[in-house]
């Protein structure tokens, strides 16, 4: 039978201090443990040689170390982006993504096992919905692939964390603020408020929230299309939550934060990608202190888009510089022979 035992992932520095507490040990114990977790990355307590064995048998009876099963890791042909397929308790699973670029690397966790929202050009949304993840789950893809990276060329040390995998992170708001909170700690991992990025579809009442909590991550918000109907086409959640209330909430994130917010565009040929459209979304966003991640579209089973071509793409940066003075990227393209790609993460349960 599983044990109910606490996975040590999920709780934060105040509350494992606590747990070991309120067994009567020393506080002290909490640090080391906390180290061994988060800078040795441990993943067993025979690797927390200086926490004394009668502290190390209390956590082997109550806690565990995580509880992901590594199923496969498949390694792109660009020789910079791995793929990891994570087992989750109960049978479902989950995809985190590892890419290194010059001098950086970048974990790109899920957020939920597939999606509700829908979204018709995602593999994720194409899945369903199975289930939320909880804040240890979470935390435990960046501690793997911070592990990952270990045994790596350069660079060894995770840089950024992005919410871009599987699922819609502000649908799960509790557990994935937790997991930041956790990921944040500076005697941790210490991931820096500019380098924890979460995408959302569009959820209002989470953009609202993420602003009143003066959440310390940079937002993206995926936008794909500057008309209300069009959009509703493509992310079907934008009929909940329409493009006059989500732009209103974007709005109110940049006033309340003083910050600057990421639209995302997913460029499909002929669909979203004309001279027109570049001029739509720089009227809608040009009062944000915003800029634009464009995302030529990347294949999925279930729709049969093209991705931009390159001049198309071109001509939307320059449309949206010289017009609207917005600054844009495109997103490099990687791991799209394993499936590693924005959009492209699904796993069978
Ligand atoms: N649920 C969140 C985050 C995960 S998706 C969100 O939707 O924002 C990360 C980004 O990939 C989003 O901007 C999403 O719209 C985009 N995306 C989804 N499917 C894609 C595809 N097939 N090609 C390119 N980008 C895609
Ligand atoms: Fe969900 Fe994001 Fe995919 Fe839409 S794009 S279905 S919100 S994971």
């Amino acid at each position: 039978m599983d044990s109910p035992a606490t996975d040590l992932y999920s709780l934060t520095r105040p509350e494992l201090r606590a747990l070991v507490e309120s067994w009567r040990f020393s506080p002290d114990h909490a640090a080391r443990i906390w180290k061994y977790l988060y800078l040795g990355l441990a993943g067993s307590f025979g690797e927390m040689p200086e926490v004394p064995a009668r502290v190390r048998s209390r956590l082997a009876a109550e806690t565990r170390i995580g509880t992901l099963s590594a199923r496969l890791e498949t390694g792109s042909s660009d020789g910079f982006t791995r793929k990891f397929l994570l087992g989750l308790a109960g049978g479902e699973a989950i995809e985190t993504v590892l890419m290194r670029f010059a001098g950086r690397a970048t974990a790109c966790v899920s957020s939920q096992a597939g999606c509700a929202m829908g979204c018709v050009f995602c593999a994720t949304g194409q899945m369903g919905f199975r289930r939320h993840l909880f804040a240890g789950e979470i935390v435990s893809q960046v501690v793997h692939a911070a592990r990952a990276l270990r045994s790596a060329p350069e660079p060894r040390r995770l840089r950024n964390v992005v919410f871009m995998g599987m699922g819609e992170p502000l649908h799960n708001y509790g557990a994935v603020m937790r997991a930041v909170d956790i990921l944040r700690d500076p005697s941790g991992l210490g991931f820096g408020a500019q380098r924890i990025t979460l995408s959302t579809v569009g959820v209002v009442p989470g953009i609202r929230r993420m602003a009143d909590e003066a959440r310390p991550i940079h937002l993206a918000v995926s936008l794909h299309s500057a008309d209300q109907a069009e959009r509703a086409r493509l992310v079907p959640a934008a009929r909940k939550w329409p493009l006059d209330e989500l732009m209103d909430a974007c709005r109110y994130f940049c006033a309340a934060l003083g910050r600057r917010i990421f639209f995302e565009w997913t460029l499909i040929d002929g669909r979203n990608d004309t001279a027109d459209h570049a001029h739509a979304v720089g009227r809608l966003i040009r009062e944000l202190p915003a800029q634009v991640n464009l995302i030529p579209l990347n294949p999925t089973a279930g729709y049969d888009g093209a991705p931009s071509r390159s001049d198309a793409a071109r001509r939307f940066q320059r449309i949206l510089a010289d017009g609207y003075g917005l600054p844009s990227t495109v997103r490099q393209r990687r791991g799209i022979d394993i499936g590693a790609g924005c959009g492209q993460l699904a796993a069978p349960g």
